[in-house]
């Protein structure tokens, strides 16, 4: 009996999260469509990175493009994205937290960095991801702070 309502509240708990949808993420992107492959990569989740793997999905959107907050969100702090000057162009994100997810956006310079924002309102720029990936398809990285989640759960 135990087990059972155990389950049952489980099963509550995820349904909740897999009814949450991202809204869009990025000024010339309404659909939210997905880096596919290029130079440089391919933009799912779980794609390979030389030794290590892709830990996020990434959403494309032109450099300079306004990124919007995908869900009612509160903001966190900047997230530092590299070590390596040579990327400084686009060495920013933010840290986010809304309808029980816990996320952090990479390559966009915020409007702010605490506070809250609702979805659809500007959240910051994109940054100018050509001058530091030289014809890659500029994206906006999600990323979920519990790693071992995919966020493409979250996008139609
Ligand atoms: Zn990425």
């Amino acid at each position: 009996m135990k087990r059972v309502l155990i389950s049952t509240l489980l099963l509550a708990a995820l349904c909740v999260c897999e009814g949450i949808q991202f809204g869009q993420l990025c000024s010339g992107n309404p659909s939210n469509r997905r880096r596919t492959q290029d130079i440089w990569g391919q933009g799912q989740y779980g794609a390979g990175r030389g030794g290590r793997t892709h830990k996020g999905l990434d959403i494309v959107c032109g450099d300079g493009d306004t990124v919007y907050a995908p869900l009612d969100v509160t903001l966190h702090g900047k997230v530092i994205v590299y070590t390596d000057p040579a990327k400084a162009a686009i060495n920013s994100g933010i840290n986010l937290r809304g309808e029980g997810l816990c996320f952090k956006l990479f390559y966009v310079d915020p409007v702010k960095t605490s506070g809250k924002i609702l979805k659809g309102e500007i959240l910051g720029t994109m940054l100018p991801m050509q001058s530091v990936y030289p014809g890659i398809h500029s994206h906006v990285h999600v990323q979920m702070c519990d790693k071992t989640i995919d966020p493409t759960l979250y996008f139609n």
